[in-house]
């Protein structure tokens, strides 16, 4: 084992869970096996809501502007540890370095988002008649969760910790079972960072754990981010305990390919869409609807996919489980009738016998009835599908149950105009093929894609993470002027 059994981080401290019941954390880079993690149990989290709820009245009462301070310091050491972070991040879940640095690199411009949030929550004043005035506040809710995937261990925990806790909550964060050990490294800057104990709490573990932060009375607001299977039963549980919340899901995502569009430019961003972080990005591109004939365009999606390596500038996909998944999808789609244009089953990487590798694949002449088409697939897969028409592939386009992305690609600005007005997706993209929205901009899903309201980052997280309040004040003492005058 290369790390130490992984922990819970409650009140400032790493501490045991009280649970036997422990999972294997394995690397999918080369199957080694990295640590263990507990499943925590109700009782951990009732210490995690203990101290999340006594540091709440201190920490919610400090302005906004000392608040933040902690984030200015916490940027700085994501980028002095960039590396280590990296490393780490690399070795849980598999994607290549160069896809761990950007995935730290995003959470910096995450971080950087959170500390400009003193000017964006000052609220408004109004004099509403003769010496009275009305005023809003964003006032915190107090203790929040956020549940996370494994497929962005640091990331997705900074989409929610910078601004929920800036704005002056206190939280307790669910990693992901699969990839645990990012967030303890994640918890131990903050503290450098000179953030006061209890603020941040990670309890680990599964469905048991997840189960009990929907049901604990003290905690006010869930975050989730995973698969809509999950999503839906966390909001389900969550909202009929009466708490807020916003849960993220799964991905279908859709590029619609016109004849014209720029053939060297679509084919690397649609080969880089679908196998960036081996396919495994709730943005990456799954499948691809090609508009008239774009068969030379196909030819050179081809080219592109064959350069990448898996070992090299492909990754490894979470676990056995999910390699055989894919596996299966790509099988059956040929069975159907689809032609496997390029094939990545099958894959070993020479020195990493025991990593989960699954090759570029793509898939043409797929039907919208087949698994490839309406499923979440989650590797690094793309099935073409075919239309006469743009109203066709819309059709499809819209037919999908999630809306996470959709994109265009084509040199016609009024057709991608048409196309941004009625694909049914949240985040659009024209000519670019991973449509995630940079910071101040928000990130988020509709359809089943997203349950709530609101989306997660950015400004209009500002709502999820803060409840208003509205003041009315008359400091006029004359008598016989009443507040409607
Ligand atoms: P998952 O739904 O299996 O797990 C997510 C979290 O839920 C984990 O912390 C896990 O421990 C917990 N969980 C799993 N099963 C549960 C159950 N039955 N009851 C309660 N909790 C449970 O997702 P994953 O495999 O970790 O991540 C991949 C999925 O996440 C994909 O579907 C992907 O599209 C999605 N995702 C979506 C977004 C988005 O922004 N929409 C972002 C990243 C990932």
């Amino acid at each position: 084992m290369k790390y130490t059994a992984v922990q819970n981080y409650i009140n400032g401290k790493f501490v045991p869970a009280s649970s036997e019941r422990k999972l294997d954390v394995i690397s999918p880079v080369d199957g080694n096996h990295l640590s263990t993690v507990a499943m925590s149990t109700a009782k951990d989290l009732d210490a995690a809501v203990k101290a999340a709820k006594a540091a709440f009245p201190k920490w919610s009462k400090l302005p906004i502007k000392e608040r933040v301070q902690v984030f200015f310091r916490y940027k700085y050491l994501l980028e002095k540890n960039l590396k280590e972070l990296a490393e780490l991040c690399s070795e849980e879940n598999g994607k290549t370095y160069g896809e761990s640095v950007a995935e730290i690199e995003k959470c910096i411009e995450l971080t950087e988002f959170a500390t400009s949030l003193p000017q964006l929550v000052t609220g408004e004043v109004l004099e509403v008649s003769r010496g009275v005035e009305c005023r809003t506040e964003h006032v915190p809710l107090g203790v929040v969760a956020s549940i996370v995937p494994f497929n962005f261990p640091a990331m997705v925990p900074n989409w929610t910790l910078p601004n929920a806790i800036a704005l002056g909550n206190c939280m307790i964060i669910k990693p992901s079972e699969k990839v645990p050990l990012c967030c303890g490294k994640l918890a131990e800057l903050l503290k450098e960072a000179g953030l006061p104990d209890g603020v941040f709490n990670i309890v680990h573990g599964d469905s048991e754990i997840v189960n009990a932060i929907c049901d604990h009375p003290g905690i006010e607001a869930v975050s989730f981010v995973g698969s809509t299977k999950v999503a839906k039963i966390v909001y389900q549980r969550a909202t009929q305990n009466f708490k807020r919340a916003l849960a993220l899901g799964g991905a279908k995502n859709h590029l619609m390919v016109l004849p014209d569009a720029k053939e060297d430019m679509t084919a690397q961003n649609v080969a880089a869409s679908m196998s960036g972080c081996a396919g495994q990005r709730c943005m990456a591109a799954s499948a691809m609807i090609g508009v008239g004939n774009v068969d030379a365009i196909i030819a050179k999606i081809c080219t592109e996919a064959k350069k990448i390596i898996p070992g090299k500038n492909l990754g490894a996909v979470i676990s056995k489980e999910s390699k055989e998944r894919i596996e299966r999808y790509i099988g059956e789609a040929e069975r159907d009738g689809a032609k496997i244009l390029v094939d990545g089953r099958g894959t070993v990487v020479e020195g990493k016998e025991n990593g989960t590798y699954v090759g570029p694949t793509v898939i043409d002449y797929v039907k919208p009835e087949m698994s490839v088409a309406r499923e979440e697939i989650f590797g690094p897969v793309i099935s073409i599908m075919r239309t006469n028409t743009v109203d066709e592939a819309l059709a499809i386009e819209n037919a999908n149950p999630y809306g996470n992305a959709a994109s265009v690609f084509t040199q016609n600005g009024g057709l991608a105009r048409y196309i941004t007005d009625h694909a049914s997706a949240g985040m659009i993209g024209v000519n670019v093929g991973v449509p995630v929205p940079r910071e101040p901009f928000s990130f988020g899903g509709w359809n089943e894609s997203k349950f709530g309201v609101g989306d997660i980052t950015g400004k209009s997280s500002i709502e999820f993470w803060t409840k208003l309040k509205k003041s009315t004040t008359k400091w006029n003492p004359e008598a016989g002027v009443n507040w409607m005058s």
